[in-house]
């Protein structure tokens, strides 16, 4: 299937079995704004306590908070955000539409990028076995030539941006001839910073109103209350405080399903270390990081590093997970190195001290941190548009199969009456569905034969279907089906506990970081 077409299969799928919704989709949709449904919103708690377990229960040195949305609207000026979290913008004259300049750029080198993809897919048809990648795209011209443009593209588009040279923007996408993807317009106007808070106001008067920001990121509602954890905590150096919520962006290009939105949520965790320490310790959370994605067994190859050429305005080093999304490899996750900017700012705007005493150096220093920071929503489409699989079987029929990983799967079994008309076997169907419900979250389900029953827990997820039978009243039997390889076994009911956990057991999982 083309990427486009598996993409809107993902968006069309996650509606139909119950995972996302348009937000106020009877008033027609509110942009780049979703809705998790009954089985999105177990998923995403799946994730979030997957992502929670690994970094607080498993860490005894990190903790978590849960802070306020709203802040005291100093702490974005500290921050940077008042002054910085812009976004150059750019409008073409003819369509009115507006996009950020840096993406036109991006997807610009994008399509140079896929021409070297195509020289690769040729030569290796060409070779066969025999071919080398690596030793391709290190000698190949046209491909040299090809990676050489994107890195004096992208090298120069680094730079303007950094030195705020948004003249230079413009005469860059001037120079590669870049036009409006919709209406192939080169007409554009100047580039322009856009900032993505969005402002509100506390309190009811509006003369003593108070303006706020609607927080867009949760970072800063760990740094206000480092050294409170700290003390609290009787924590010591290096340890971390991590925390997941919801943050805001008035995102200018926001396209692509929950991949980008203006209500999302985060999961971060800032680990505060000793100054000179960053490098030691960027390591150590990038391998860390990814053998957390690698555990959930979604494919080694789906996950790449990308550094970043051009640093925010408070790190010394920066990477993202990039995950493989049907729309090409994105970010997932971002891991910084943000030195003692965001303490030392909020020292510098509050008038409090931020420092943390060595006892083993018998001195005091502002430390430095090392943030994790992964959208949820974003961990949930690699997840979902991962799984999703079209099967061709032996008979020639087709199957969609969301094969999620079963320590996530919403449901983890549904039970089945073979027939819905006996009683004994609905009885003792339901009778399984109490006993496990105390452990997992289990589903009945009696309507339509059972064939079609096995088809929808597939697209919906369900890692195991457990069959009531005649033979089940005799022998206390039953039959457990495998979602993914679809085998069936015929259990002991008294086993069924065990079995399951054994595959949905978040230990078991976890243990695979090891
Ligand atoms: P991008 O470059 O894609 O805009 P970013 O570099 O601005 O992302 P960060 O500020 O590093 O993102 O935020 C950390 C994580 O939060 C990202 O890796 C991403 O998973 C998630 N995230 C950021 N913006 C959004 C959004 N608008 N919608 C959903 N998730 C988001």
């Amino acid at each position: 299937m083309a990427n486009e077409d598996k993409f809107k299969k993902v968006i069309s799928h996650a509606k139909e079995y119950g995972y996302v919704f348009q937000s106020s989709e009877i008033y027609d949709g509110l942009s780049a704004v979703y809705d998790y449904a009954q089985n999105g919103a177990e998923l995403k708690k799946n994730i979030r306590d997957y992502w929670w377990k690994a970094m607080v229960q498993m860490h005894d040195n990190i903790v978590g908070i849960d802070a306020a949305i709203f802040m005291h609207p100093t702490t974005w000026k500290a921050s940077g955000h008042v002054d910085a979290f812009n976004d150059p913008l750019i409008d073409n004259k003819d369509s009115k539409k507006r996009y950020r300049a840096d993406v036109l750029i991006e997807e610009y080198c994008a399509k140079i990028e896929a021409k070297i993809n195509k020289e690769i897919k040729k030569a290796e048809k060409r070779f066969g076995d025999a071919f080398n990648r690596e030793e391709f795209v290190s000698t190949n011209g046209r491909v040299l030539g090809y990676q050489e443009k994107i890195d004096t593209i992208l090298k120069r588009l680094g730079k303007s941006l950094e030195n705020e040279d948004l003249a230079d923007v413009k005469a860059l996408i001037e120079e590669l001839e870049i036009a409006d993807p919709l209406s192939g317009s080169r007409n554009w106007t100047d580039v322009k910073q856009f900032n993505l808070m969005f402002g509100t106001k506390l309190g009811a008067s509006a003369d003593t109103a108070m303006e706020l920001y609607l927080r867009p990121e949760t970072a800063q509602g760990i740094f206000v209350n480092f050294l409170n954890v700290q003390k609290t905590g009787r924590m010591k150096i290096p340890f971390g405080i991590a925390q997941t919520g919801k943050a805001f962006r008035n995102e200018i290009v926001a396209r692509q399903f929950i991949f980008r939105m203006r209500e999302f949520e985060q999961m971060e965790m800032q680990f505060f270390i000793k100054p000179g320490t960053q490098k030691e310790w960027f390591d150590y959370w990038k391998d860390t990081r990814l053998k957390w994605h690698k555990s959930l067994g979604m494919g080694d190859d789906n996950y790449r590093f990308h550094d970043h050429e051009k640093l925010a305005h408070y790190a010394d080093a920066a990477t993202d997970i990039e995950f493989n999304f049907p729309f090409g490899f994105k970010e997932l996750e971002g891991i910084h190195s943000r030195t003692d900017f965001d303490l030392s700012q909020h020292e510098e705007y509050s008038g409090k001290k931020l420092q943390y005493f060595d006892h083993e150096d018998n001195a005091s220093y502002t430390p430095y941190v090392l943030e994790t920071s992964i959208g949820l929503d974003r961990m949930f489409l690699a997840v979902f548009s991962n799984s999703l699989v079209e099967e061709t079987l032996e008979d020639g029929s087709k199957r969609d199969v969301l094969k999620l990983p079963a320590v996530l799967a919403p449901t983890k079994a549904a039970i089945l009456p073979l027939v819905r008309k006996d009683e004994a076997l609905t009885k003792m169907a339901k009778d399984i569905v109490e006993d496990l419900k105390w452990d997992f979250n289990v589903v009945y389900d009696e309507k339509d034969a059972v064939g079609r029953r096995y088809r929808r827990q597939d697209a919906v997820g369900t890692p195991f279907c457990i069959t009531v039978d005649g033979e089940s009243l005799e022998d206390h039997t039953v039959t457990i089906r495998y979602r993914d390889t679809m085998e069936q076994k015929r259990v002991k009911i008294d086993e069924l506990r065990d079995l399951i956990k054994a595959e949905v057991d978040v230990k078991h999982w976890l243990m695979k970081m090891q």
